[in-house]
């Protein structure tokens, strides 16, 4: 099996840490540093069974000005490219108008999103499922794994459940 993911989030839910844990640190510190290139390949996790390449979709932000609209529908017709999308968000705050602001786009999304919920090492476990319930009464998501990216907690389920999506 081999696919596409994409991984979208706002700034510092922990997206390059994640791709670092999946794919070796190298790769995605290079990519950090190409932040303009569109749909570039930020990795290849490879496993005798399968391959899943993750692409970068830089311009997923609020734009401020024309150009970042446009930079911002670019990134966003990438989402039809790939098998599944995953949405990261950090637990350890409260949604804010960067998470909704790419919620309303994924709405129109072609491919399954998974809800990816990082940084559950900082939280008690009792508060998870009410963050839980008030991301999935906004979004129909396919699937919903809480990680710890910085830890590796649960980033194996993650790579299993992509697997079924190929
Ligand atoms: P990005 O902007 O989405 O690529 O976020 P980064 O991967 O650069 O992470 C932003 C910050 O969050 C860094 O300081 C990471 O070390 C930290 N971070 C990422 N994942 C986790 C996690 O699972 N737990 C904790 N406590 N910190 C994390
Ligand atoms: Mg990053």
């Amino acid at each position: 099996k081999s696919g596409f993911v994409s991984i979208v989030g706002r700034p510092n839910v922990g997206k390059s840490t994640l791709l670092n844990k999946i794919v070796g640190q190298k790769i995605a510190i290079m990519s950090d540093k190409a932040q303009t290139t569109r749909n570039k390949i930020q990795g290849i996790y490879t496993t005798p069974e399968s391959q899943i390449v993750f692409i970068d979709t830089p311009g997923i932000h609020k734009p401020k000005h024309r150009l970042g609209d446009f930079m911002v529908s670019s990134a966003f017709s990438a989402f039809r490219e790939v098998d599944v999308i995953l949405f990261m968000v950090n637990v350890a705050e409260k949604r804010g108008p960067g998470d909704n602001f790419i919620m309303e786009r994924l709405k129109t999304a072609k491919s399954p999103v998974f809800l990816v919920l990082n940084k559950i090492d900082k939280i008690h476990p009792d508060q998870l499922l009410p963050i839980i319930e008030d991301y999935r009464s906004l979004v129909d998501f396919a699937q919903v794994i809480p990680i710890s990216a910085s830890d590796g907690n649960n980033v194996d389920t993650l790579l299993a459940e992509l697997q079924n999506y190929l």
